[in-house]
């Protein structure tokens, strides 16, 4: 730690405490003598892993905290000073971020970095993090966009004029809406004021962006009338959210995009998540737990003016934000000042450019979430079974995974797994997570991973972990 360094204070407080008098006023030994340096707390936390300048801080907060105890009249040994440090140390190197094995099941796990990315997406990144042509023409060797890469490609996708990059699909939004609609009224049904999560919600972002919000219907019900009603000299256009993360069923009733495309003004859809081309091209067949995904292309299709989606919920590629539609509004949006501000690095727009065109080749098998999503449950059932031969007290389960935490709810896809029997489930969830960094849930005091989004490669690697923290059962 430098001098002046956060922690100093703490030192410079601790030097200036009065010594301990005992009531005759005599001197008592200080207790605080006993402690441990800072340079043997230091010294003990050598092989931590951590660089120096961390094995200082953290050496500093064990001994000022042993002095803190003392000073509160309790006691503390050098070996207790020494244990707290490699604790803290360990806390730290928890907090780096770290390959995990994801299996719970959820494909596209938002706190687990939603989607895995494939070997060309990955080989795009490395080849990106050189020089690149990110702004640069190479036929007239002058300055370029770097919306000029996947931008057209996702245009071209879906059947839209122009396309834009952002870095994720929140900045998408916020980015459209100032650009198109600051100062004039957004008509938004009452149904669709959704908040998506991590803070995102449609009324929020509007007001942010200086949108008028004009609600319209009712939370289950709003008809191709009630936005007829709404539209007027104010209105810079009418928004639809895909309400991703939840369903609503029973008496409900919402308005297409082709009815509202029909009434003149400008239709923004927020798909988020949903489906790149609601016939799935790039699939076989498509699996029954898509149905009604809303699709970009048939958006297009059906006059939506702006598109904006997630690259990882949607596409499976890296975060980001894609917008597409007609080229003068996406324009627009590239010239606003917050196009600047939310801009895609270059190893995303390398990574995107990557999936955008395996989507373009209709080849799903370059996109580790169709890969994971299309496995059949026969062959992760084979893949659970040799696991489940190295591992006492395991075996194979049914169970039920999901593409997103809260992006597909209500379809789950059939699936299959390990459950291990333990001693204890949360003791066991937490060895895996902290020695072995395999992300798994506990089931009927039972520890279980999914196999669906277990990249194959690392099953090996999962029956070892596993075989550490079961227990063969009596
Ligand atoms: C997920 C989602 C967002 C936010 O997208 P990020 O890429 O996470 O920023 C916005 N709108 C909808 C409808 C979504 O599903």
């Amino acid at each position: 730690m430098p001098e002046g360094g956060p922690a100093d204070h703490r030192t410079v407080r601790l030097v200036a405490s009065p010594r301990m008098t005992d009531p005759t006023g005599e001197e008592t030994p200080d207790p605080r003598r006993a402690l441990p340096s800072v340079e043997h707390v230091l010294a003990a936390l050598h092989d931590s892993g951590l660089p120096h300048a961390l094995r200082a801080l953290t050496a500093r907060e064990a001994v000022d905290a042993a002095r803190a105890t003392i000073a509160g009249g309790d006691s503390v040994d050098r070996a207790a000073v020494l244990a707290d440090a490699r604790k803290r140390a360990a806390r730290t190197s928890q907090r780096l971020l770290v390959p995990v094995i994801n299996a719970t099941g959820v494909l596209l796990h938002t706190n687990l970095g939603r989607a895995a990315l494939g070997a060309d997406a990955i080989a795009a990144i490395d080849d990106a993090a050189a020089a690149v042509n990110l702004e640069y023409r190479l036929d007239e060797g002058t300055r370029g966009s770097r919306h000029d890469h996947s931008g057209f490609l996702l245009a071209a996708a879906v059947g839209a004029e122009a396309g834009l990059v952002v870095n994720n699909n929140a900045g998408a939004v916020l980015l459209v809406l100032a650009a198109l609609a600051r100062g004039r009224e957004v008509v938004v049904s009452r149904g669709e004021l959704v908040e998506i999560g991590g803070g995102f919600r449609v009324p929020d972002i509007m007001a942010e962006t200086g949108t008028r919000l004009v609600e319209v219907g009712t939370t289950n019900r709003t008809r191709c009338d009630d936005y007829a009603r709404a539209i007027g000299t104010e209105t810079a256009a009418l928004l639809k959210v895909h309400a991703s993360n939840y369903r609503m069923v029973g008496f409900t009733e919402a308005t297409s995009v082709a009815e509202l495309a029909a009434l003149g003004s400008h239709v923004l859809v927020d798909a988020g998540s949903g489906l790149l081309d609601a016939r799935t091209p790039w699939l076989p067949e498509p699996p029954s737990w898509l149905h009604d995904e809303p699709g970009v292309r048939q958006c297009i299709d059906d006059g939506a003016a702006i598109v904006t989606f997630s690259g990882d919920k949607l596409l499976g590629g890296p975060q980001a934000g894609v917008i597409v539609g007609r080229a003068d509004l996406v324009a627009m949006c590239a010239r606003h000042p917050l196009a600047r501000a939310l801009r895609a690095d270059k190893l995303t727009l390398a990574a995107l450019q990557a999936t955008a065109l395996a989507y373009l080749d209709g080849d799903a098998s370059r996109i580790p979430l169709w890969q994971y999503a299309t496995t059949p449950v026969a062959d992760l059932r084979a893949r659970a079974a040799a696991i489940c031969a190295h591992v006492p007290g395991s075996s194979v389960v049914d169970t039920e995974a999901a593409a997103g935490g809260g992006s597909l709810p209500g379809l789950t896809i059939p699936s299959a797994g390990i459950t291990v029997a333990v001693d204890d489930v949360d003791d066991a969830l937490r060895l895996l997570r902290l020695s072995h960094r395999v992300v798994a849930r506990g089931r009927d005091d039972r520890v279980q991973c999914d196999l669906r989004s277990v990249d194959p490669r690392h099953d090996d690697y999962l029956a070892a972990a596993l075989r550490d923290v079961g227990v063969a059962e009596a």
